[in-house]
C-alpha cells in the first residue's frame, strides 16, 4: 500500500506535518509494509490535510480534512483491515464499483488538468515520479529538432502568457530567437505577489520539474547559455522544493553541458526576490537580477532584444513554461483543441475569499465564471447571496452577478473591465461593501508603488485618500467623479502594468456598483 500526504504549505497550513508524523508513527509501530510519500497540492485546499491511500485490491482513495483520530482510524482499519472508511473519503482517484470518482462530481466534469494533472499525486522531491509520467520526454525529443521548429510549434499553438497580459508566447520566442547577441537568457517569473493569489506557488512546490522541463526548453528554442527562477523569498518550501529538483536533473544530465550528449549546454540559476510586488513587472525583475533596485524601466528596448545585462532575454511565468512540455509532447494541434480559438488551453485560477470549495482549479478557456464558482467551487459559503468576483489580483477588477455567465478568456474579461492577471479570483458575497474592496486593493498596489512616475506615485495616493474619506463616511458627491478622472488618467500616465492597472478596482466598482459609493456618501457612512 502507498500513503500520499499532501505537504504543500496549504496542507502544512492545516497540519499536514502533524498527521505525516501520524502516519510514520503507526505504520512503524504496527511494523506495516506500506510506502509514505510527501506529495503537493492536488487542489482541494477547503479539505487539507488531504491523504491519498492506494491499497491493492481497494479503489484509491482520497480523504480530507484528516485529523489525528481519521489518520489512526484509516491505518488500523483500512491499512490493517478492510474497511476503507467511506464515510470521511472525499472520492476515488480510479473507476469502481464502491465510491464515486472525482469524475462523478461537477467539479471533475468541469476541469482540465494540465499543468495540474500531476500535482498532488507524484512526490516532487523524487524525479523518478516526474519521468514516470513521461517527464522529461518533451525535452529528449526536442534535442534532437532544431531551436526554430520548437518555436514553431509553440506559435502555432497559440499559447498566450499566462503572467497577466496574454502576450503570444511563440511571438516572444521568435524575438529573442533572431536576435544574434548572445549570451541569452530565459527567466521563469516565479515574483507571485497578488493578494488571495498561490497558483505558482502550488506549481512550484508540487511538480517543479514540469517548470524546469519547460525552462530548458525555452532556453534551447531561443539558444540561451542560462536561465533563472525569480522566486520570492517568502516561498521557502518552493525554493528548497526547486533546489532539489534543479540537482537531481543535474546528476541525470538534464542541465549543464551537452545536455544528453547533445551540443546545447544549459544551466538553472534560482534568484531569489526580496517581496517587492513591482518585481514582477519584467524590467524591474531584470534590474533586481542585475543587483539594481527593482524598478521599472522604460521599453523599448522589450527584454527579447535587450533584456538581462542587456542581452536578449525571454521573461515566462510558471505557468506558461509548466505548459511547454506538454504542448512539445502532445503536439499544437491538441493544445488548440482545448479551449478558445483565441485563448486555447486552460485557465489555472485559486479560488478564495466567500467559495465553499477554495483552492486551486485547472478549468478549459471559455468555461463561464458561473461554472467556475458554482460547480467547480461548489457555490457561496453559508449560503449567502453572490455579489461579485475580483479576478485578476489587485490589477484586475471586480465583477458584478450580470457577468457570471461570461466566458473566461483573455478577451472577454478585459472587454468587461476586469482581465486575467496571474490567476487569483476571489469570490466576494452580500455582505462585502464594493467601496471598501476597491481601497483595499488600491491600498495594496499604493504602497507598493516604487514611486519613479508621478501619476502612479501621487496618482494613487490621493485615489487612496478620496477612497478612505468615502468610507469613513466623510465623502463629497463630486469624489465620485473626481476618483474617475484620477482612476483614468493613472492607467494612461503610468509607466508600467502596475500603475497602468492599479485603478481597475475603482474603475470597475465605480462601473458596476456606483450605487455603493453613493450611498456611503449620502448616508455619510
Ligand atoms: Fe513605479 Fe508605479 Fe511608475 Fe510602475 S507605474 S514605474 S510601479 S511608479
Amino acid at each position: 500500500p502507498l500513503v500520499l500526504v499532501g505537504t504543500a504549505t496549504c496542507g502544512r497550513a492545516a497540519g499536514a506535518l502533524g498527521i505525516l508524523s501520524v502516519f510514520k508513527e503507526e505504520v512503524d509501530k504496527n511494523q506495516l509494509d506500506v510506502e509514505i510519500r510527501e506529495v503537493g497540492c492536488m487542489g482541494h485546499c477547503y479539505a487539507e490535510p488531504l491523504v491519498v491511500i492506494a491499497k491493492p485490491g481497494f479503489p484509491t482513495l482520497c480523504y480530507g480534512p484528516v485529523d489525528e483520530g481519521t489518520a489512526k482510524r484509516i491505518v488500523s482499519d483500512y491499512l490493517l483491515g478492510d474497511d476503507p472508511c467511506y464515510d470521511f473519503a472525499l472520492f476515488a482517484l480510479d473507476p469502481n464499483d464502491e465510491f464515486p470518482t472525482y469524475e462523478d462530481f461537477p467539479r471533475g466534469v468541469i476541469e482540465k488538468k494540465i499543468i495540474l494533472a500531476d500535482c498532488g499525486l507524484i512526490d516532487p522531491e523524487d524525479i523518478d515520479h516526474y519521468i514516470a509520467r513521461d517527464g522529461y520526454a518533451a525535452l529528449t525529443g526536442v534535442l534532437e529538432k532544431k531551436p526554430s521548429y520548437v518555436i514553431e510549434e509553440i506559435k502555432e499553438s497559440k499559447l498566450r502568457g499566462r503572467g497577466g497580459a496574454g502576450f503570444p508566447t511563440g511571438l516572444k520566442w521568435e524575438r529573442c530567437y533572431l536576435e544574434k547577441d548572445f549570451p541569452k537568457y530565459v527567466i521563469c517569473n516565479a515574483d507571485e505577489g497578488d493578494p488571495g493569489a498561490f497558483m505558482d506557488r502550488a506549481i512550484l512546490e508540487s511538480n517543479p520539474h514540469q517548470l524546469i522541463e519547460g525552462l530548458i526548453i525555452a532556453g534551447y528554442a531561443v539558444q540561451a547559455a542560462k536561465g533563472y527562477i525569480y522566486v520570492r523569498a517568502e516561498y521557502p518550501l518552493a525554493v528548497s522544493r526547486l533546489r532539489v529538483a534543479l540537482a537531481q536533473a543535474r546528476e541525470r544530465g538534464l542541465l549543464g553541458n551537452n545536455i544528453l550528449g547533445s551540443d546545447f549546454s544549459f544551466e538553472i540559476d534560482i534568484f531569489q526576490g526580496s517581496g517587492a510586488f513591482v518585481c514582477g513587472e519584467e524590467t524591474a525583475l531584470i534590474a533586481s537580477i542585475e543587483g539594481c533596485a527593482g524598478v521599472p524601466r522604460y521599453r523599448p528596448p522589450y527584454p527579447a532584444t535587450c533584456g538581462l545585462f542587456g542581452k536578449p532575454t525571454v521573461i515566462n511565468n510558471v505557468k506558461t513554461l509548466s505548459y511547454i512540455p506538454h504542448i512539445m509532447r502532445q503536439g499544437a494541434a491538441w493544445f488548440k483543441s482545448i479551449g478558445t480559438e483565441n485563448s486555447p488551453g486552460t485557465a489555472v485560477f485559486a479560488l478564495a475569499g466567500k467559495v465553499v470549495g477554495t483552492g486551486l482549479v485547472e478549468v478549459p478557456m471559455g468555461t463561464t465564471i458561473r461554472e467556475l464558482i458554482y460547480d467547480v467551487g461548489n457555490g457561496i459559503k453559508d449560503e449567502k447571496q453572490f455579489k461579485a468576483v475580483q479576478i485578476g489580483g489587485p490589477s484586475g477588477g471586480c465583477l458584478p452577478g450580470s457577468a457570471l455567465d461570461l466566458p473566461i478568456d483573455f478577451d472577454s474579461l478585459q472587454e468587461a473591465g476586469a482581465m486575467m492577471g496571474s490567476g487569483g479570483l476571489v469570490v466576494l458575497d452580500e455582505d462585502d461593501c464594493m467601496v471598501e474592496i476597491a481601497r483595499f486593493f488600491l491600498d495594496f498596489t499604493q504602497k507598493e508603488s516604487c514611486g519613479k512616475c508621478t501619476f502612479c506615485r501621487l496618482g494613487t495616493k490621493q485615489m487612496l485618500a478620496i477612497l478612505t474619506e468615502i468610507t469613513e463616511g466623510k465623502g463629497k458627491p463630486e469624489d465620485i467623479e473626481l476618483l474617475q478622472e484620477l482612476a483614468e488618467d493613472v492607467k494612461m500616465g503610468s509607466l508600467c502594468s502596475l500603475g497602468k492597472t492599479a485603478p481597475n478596482p475603482i474603475l470597475t466598482t465605480l462601473r458596476y456598483f456606483r450605487d455603493e459609493y453613493e450611498a456611503h456618501i449620502q448616508e455619510g457612512r
